[in-house]
């Protein structure tokens, strides 16, 4: 395939070619990057049942291979540690996006690499569907929330300034890459400045310096080194802006998928998630589904944060799996809501996991995160109407499929569920 200029340039997380016209095979080849994780371990088991061949590249931070160990000897399935903001050449129809940590406590860990795992692939040929999120609304002014509404986010550009500083040129921004900044930062500008298309270089530089731990590493070394003064704060100068590594590398993530789409005429897929739980994720990832089933069985206290009025709308996994392969088989781009309209107050939630699990279950208070949107709810006419799609499992149902999972993890004799 001949390449648009701006494409070879791009990093090739994934060069991938269709199967030549002619060459009949059984299934598709599919990747699916974070296959090892929560949804994409049942994406796999998906996949295979249905005939497919899978790839699943995953790196292991948050996903184990306990998930889709049920598939190895399987001559259709196969497993690359890799990390995928590392050049990986592979020949598929199918790449399935879901490698970047989901929980805030994972994501927040290293920030600069959550937003490049969100968004680096090169796609030739295959068909590309991007996992993206319900947090690209940020904290939502409209309820329920359309795919038509453009979100908001809190950036916290704290340091516009190096933002625009570092727009004026490569020999610059050499000066970022010697400094003691992240191991990471390095790789980040270097695709900013050199790969990426231009439309997303100053939206991006500023996210990425709005970290506050780089925000302290260019206080106390690169700025005044480079002779520039600190930040022009925005906000109210507090500790802010935490999630937007998550929320704007989804964002940019989708700016990108698009770009490829309309730039160079690549197959793209787009679905925002709203939150999933189901078996296989986390125990300890501090997600509220997986806090409060995995509380409820160690019998500690349901830890609710702020006043638990703050809402969610919960799906279960299967729903989701079954929404992801409508969007990638269907002819539409999206972004596609995926999530269950079922909204739920954090003190509800706790009711049904009391409910479910143990009715003496303790409600234990704690202070909120910063920036946590108040509500989340889709609006999900969309994928009814053009996808056919619409959830299956309510709370209620899905809840105890999850606790069964999470017994037998907690108590078993330390053997992981695969079910
Ligand atoms: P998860 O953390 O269980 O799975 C993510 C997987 O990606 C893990 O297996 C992890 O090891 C792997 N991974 C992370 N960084 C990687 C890297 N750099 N290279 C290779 N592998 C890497 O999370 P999940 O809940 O299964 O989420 C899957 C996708 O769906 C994510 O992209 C997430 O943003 C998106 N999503 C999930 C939810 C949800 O509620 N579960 C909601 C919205 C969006
Ligand atoms: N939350 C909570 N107790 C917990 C973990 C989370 O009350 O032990 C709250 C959190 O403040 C947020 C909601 O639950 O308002 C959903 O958090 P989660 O991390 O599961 O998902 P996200 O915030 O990404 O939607």
């Amino acid at each position: 395939t001949k390449l648009p200029a701006f494409h070879q340039r791009l990093p090739a997380v994934h060069s991938v070619g269709k199967v030549p016209l002619g060459i009949k095979r059984k299934g598709l080849r599919i990747v699916v990057t974070g296959g090892a994780g929560f949804v994409g371990s049942h994406l796999v088991d998906r996949l295979i049942a249905r005939g497919d061949s899978v790839i699943v590249v995953d790196n292991f931070f948050t996903g184990r291979k306990e998930n889709v160990m049920h598939h190895f000897g399987n001559p259709r399935f196969e497993l690359i540690r890799h990390d995928v903001v590392e050049p990986l050449l592979l020949e598929v129809d199918q790449i399935y996006h879901l490698a970047c940590p989901a929980s805030p406590v994972h994501y927040k860990f290293n920030p600069v690499k959550t937003i490049i795992s969100c968004f680096l692939f090169l796609i030739v040929g295959a068909r590309f569907l991007l996992t993206s999120t319900s947090e690209v609304y940020g904290d939502p002014l409209q309820h329920p929330q359309k795919e038509t509404y453009w979100g908001n986010v809190n950036p916290i550009a704290q340091c516009m300034g190096l933002g625009l500083h570092l727009a004026l040129g490569p020999a610059r921004v050499t000066f970022v890459l010697d400094s003691e900044l992240s191991e990471t930062l390095p790789a980040v500008a270097g695709c900013i400045l050199h790969r990426t298309p231009s439309v997303c270089f100053l939206f991006q530089t500023a996210t990425f310096f709005s970290s506050n731990n780089l925000k302290d590493t260019w206080n106390s070394t690169t700025g005044p080194r480079l002779g520039i003064p600190g930040y022009r704060q925005r906000g109210n100068g507090k500790e802010n802006g935490v999630r937007s590594c998550y929320d704007e590398g989804k964002r940019t993530a989708e700016t990108l998928t698009m770009d490829y789409h309309r730039g160079a005429g690549v197959e793209v897929r787009i679905a925002r998630i709203f939150n999933t739980y189901g078996p296989r994720m986390c125990l300890d990832d501090g997600r509220v589904v997986s806090n409060f089933v995995a509380q409820a069985l160690r019998k500690e206290p349901l830890t609710v944060y702020g006043d638990g009025k703050q809402t969610r709308s919960f799906q279960y996994v299967s729903d989701l799996v079954e929404g992801l392969m409508r969007l990638m088989e269907g002819e539409h781009v999206g972004p596609f809501n995926l999530g269950n309209p079922g909204e739920f107050t954090m003190l509800e939630l706790a009711k049904v996991v009391q409910e479910t699990i143990d009715p003496d279950a303790r409600i234990e208070y704690r202070p909120n995160t910063e920036d946590d949107p108040h509500k989340r709810k889709p609006d999900i006419g969309r994928a009814k109407e053009l996808l056919g799609w619409e959830p299956k499992v309510d709370l209620r149902k899905g809840l105890p499929l999850m606790v069964s999972d999470f017994r037998q993890r907690i108590f078993g004799d330390h053997k992981e569920s695969a079910s």
